[in-house]
């Protein structure tokens, strides 16, 4: 070999050494993105249907739930501790469909579901047609760490939260009779208020939860898409997703599940995925409802294909917004 092709080599080498020390090196510029998104549920929410005094209570509600949340992750806490928290202010409040100000079955009770998914590892854990327990968000996320299992149901999963040391109240915690009554003329036929959170921490770990009290009316142990992880919950290590609608859709098109799929095996974008299920694919089904997603690098998309659908975000980058109508 001559000295020339000696050389040609050694500069070869060096020049590989160098462009995969480059690979290697960790992506400085790119900006730590961390947040939340809340959903309230969708549904005929038309301006002038609900007063200016309950529209700016759901507003403020929403934003109060966000940034609890927001201080969570500000203060290093988890994406799972945030959606907790968040979701734990909305079922306490009256104005939502989840815990206190759950809709009636046809029975006349309340029965809640919940489900809660860390992206990080794929844990998850739900809860289904409970009566007892005061915030069933915080049962679900027991059910997944404290729990064999993914979700529990009825009377079993009740005793199961109380066992663990959470809260459980007597089935008429969640009626309040002003409250419904009022509700139930402001919000019509339309009976929607189901509440989800997705959420990105400052470690890039994604996490979803949804709560509700399901459909009015609903009988013979009805249970909806909320407490079935990839229907109306889902979360792994690009994107978390929270659905609100007519559940039995979200079941059957998998749709939380469906918006991941979309974006891990057809590389389409949060929006496109997104946009593409609730306004096309559940839309032509006949499937009325939304849903919140936040991916990876913290990009927020929150379409829904009725009138309305209470929402609110909060990142790092952007201040607390909160809407209603389209
Ligand atoms: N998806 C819920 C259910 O079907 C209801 C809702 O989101 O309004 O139980």
């Amino acid at each position: 070999m001559n000295k020339f092709a000696l050389l040609l080599i050694l500069s070869l080498a060096i020049f590989a050494c160098q462009t995969t020390a480059q690979k290697d090196k960790p992506n400085n510029k790119k900006e730590l993105v961390y947040g939340l998104a809340i959903h309230g549920g969708a549904g005929n929410l038309v301006k002038g249907k609900i007063s200016d005094s309950l529209e700016q209570a759901y507003l403020a509600k929403l934003k109060e739930a966000t940034e609890v949340g927001y201080a969570v992750l500000e203060s290093n806490g988890s994406s799972l501790d945030a959606v907790v928290a968040a979701i734990e202010i909305l079922e306490n409040s009256p104005l939502f469909n989840a815990g206190k100000g759950a809709v009636f079955t046809h029975e006349g009770k309340n029965e809640l579901d919940a489900s809660i998914m860390n992206g990080s590892n794929l844990q998850a854990g739900a809860v289904a047609g409970v009566s007892r327990i005061k915030n069933p968000i915080k049962a679900a996320r027991a059910v997944m760490e404290k729990s064999k299992h993914v979700m529990l149901s009825g009377k079993g999963a009740e005793e199961f939260a109380a066992s663990v040391g959470l809260d459980t109240v007597s089935p008429t915690y969640f009626f309040t009779q002003k409250r419904f009554e009022s509700l139930q003329r402001a919000i019509s036929a339309e009976k929607h208020g189901t509440v989800g959170v997705v959420c990105l921490d400052k470690k890039g770990n994604l996490a979803a939860g949804t709560s509700t009290g399901g459909m009015t009316n609903k009988k013979f142990g009805r249970i909806g898409d909320s407490p079935i992880i990839g229907a109306g919950t889902y979360a792994d290590e690009n994107c978390a997703v929270s659905c609100t609608g007519h559940g039995e859709y979200f079941i059957r098109y998998a749709v939380a599940y469906d918006v991941a799929a979309q974006i891990k095996y057809a590389q389409k974008s949060l929006k496109q995925a997104t946009e593409e299920i609730i306004n096309t694919k559940l839309k032509n089904a006949g499937g009325s409802g939304g849903l919140i997603a936040m991916d990876k690098d913290g990009n927020i998309s929150m379409p829904f294909n009725t009138s309305g659908m209470f929402r609110a975000f909060k990142t790092n980058q952007k201040e607390t917004q909160a809407f209603i109508f389209d």
